[in-house]
């Protein structure tokens, strides 16, 4: 597969990491480091190691795993090790791992000594086919997320199929709401393709085509001034849901789960502020819920869900944004709705 050009870096597919090894043997770099959380030191490494033949000497930093460790507490510790290592301004930092690791990883990265290389191994499906295209790093502050960051972009990504063989498969799903997102907001054949295919065995060519979608938005519009906003498309009401669950529910929902709770609310109010039709609305409702739990939203929820949308960093001058589907393929963005709609869209 012909690797994806984003602005001065390549993403690439399936390569058995062969690129890495090419640009490690011209030894650049003073010193390389890669960042892992335990489990994907456990459980991609080795595969990490073997790809590279085992020739490589790196430097491991090793994390907690969980998104209660993407704060700056963690990062202080980080950059102490680096220091500690003597790692100068020419080293660089592979992050090996889930959305969690890119986002930290490259977050120390472009930080560390005003900037050093880093490299993105995703090994998640949600941050190979979302959190590591487009150059976000971030950590979160007092649970609120990704507060502090920056817009750096990694030299290189590396998508291998190989390293989600032993992801769980409730974390297959969360990504796989990414990939549904990408074909509703920007492309309805891709859509209809995922629709028959079976997340859990994913071809590495609907992945391919996921990312190949993030990776044009993102390019047309890197610093999120207008259209990178369609990949939003079911997060306003996904991530307020998102949060609610985390505090008010036993078992909290994968950021998948309730994206898809949010794409099935968003729909209903693209129905009714967007030309999306009711057929139309009917499929991706069927669809959603058919993979997807579905969340029960009691009437006292709603002011609290209210609240947290109102928090939404992405809102302007106050107001609520939504971006809703025009048709199946077709997104827009910068949408207002009345509260009594998103009321009753949660309802659905
Ligand atoms: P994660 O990194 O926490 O990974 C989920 C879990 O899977 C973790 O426990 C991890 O240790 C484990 N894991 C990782 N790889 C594994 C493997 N191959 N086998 C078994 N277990 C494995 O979370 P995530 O879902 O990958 O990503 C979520 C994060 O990504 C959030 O912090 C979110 O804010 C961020 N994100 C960023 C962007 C962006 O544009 N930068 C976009 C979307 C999401
Ligand atoms: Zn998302």
């Amino acid at each position: 597969m012909e690797p994806i050009k984003n602005a001065d870096h390549f993403i690439y597919f399936e390569t058995g990491l062969s690129p890495l090894k090419e640009l490690l043997d011209q030894n650049k770099y003073s010193k390389v480091f890669v960042f892992a959380d335990t489990n994907t030191a456990e459980l991609c490494l080795p595969t990490f190691r073997a790809f590279l033949d085992d020739l490589e000497d790196f430097d491991i930093i090793e994390t907690d795993p969980g998104e209660e460790n993407k704060n700056i507490d963690f990062c202080i510790g980080i950059w102490k090790t680096l220091l500690d290592f003597d790692a100068d301004r020419k080293c660089l930092m592979i992050n090996l791992g889930g959305g969690v690791i890119t986002d930290m990883g490259g977050f120390v990265a472009s930080t560390y000594k005003r900037g050093i290389d880093f490299i993105n191994i995703p090994t998640t499906l949600l941050s190979q086919v979302d959190a590591s295209v487009g150059g976000k790093t971030g950590i979160d502050i007092d649970n609120v997320k990704n507060m502090v960051g920056t817009f750096s972009l990694p030299q290189a990504v590396f998508i291998e199929n190989s390293f989600l063989t032993t992801l769980p498969k409730r974390e297959l799903l969360s990504g796989f709401a990414e990939m549904i997102k990408h074909g509703l907001i920007k492309d309805k054949s891709y859509y209809e393709r995922l629709k028959i295919s079976n997340y859990e065995t994913l071809i590495p060519e609907e992945i391919y085509r996921s990312i190949e979608i993030k990776n044009e938005v993102v390019t047309e519009d890197p610093l999120e001034k207008g259209l990178r906003k369609i990949l939003n498309f079911g997060h306003t009401i996904g991530h307020a849901v998102e949060s609610y669950a985390l505090t008010n529910s036993k078992k909290p929902l994968t950021h998948g789960e309730a994206i898809a709770v949010g794409m099935v609310c968003e729909a209903y109010l693209s129905a009714k502020y967007c030309n999306l039709t009711e057929d139309e609305l009917a499929d991706i409702s069927k669809y959603l819920l058919s993979i997807y739990p579905k969340y029960k939203i009691v009437d006292k929820s709603f002011d609290t869900l209210l609240e947290l949308m109102q928090s939404d960093k992405k809102n302007e001058d106050g107001h609520i944004m939504f971006s809703l589907l025009d048709e199946i393929g077709k997104c827009v963005f910068n949408c207002r709705v009345t509260n009594d709609d998103i009321k009753s869209s949660l309802a659905y």
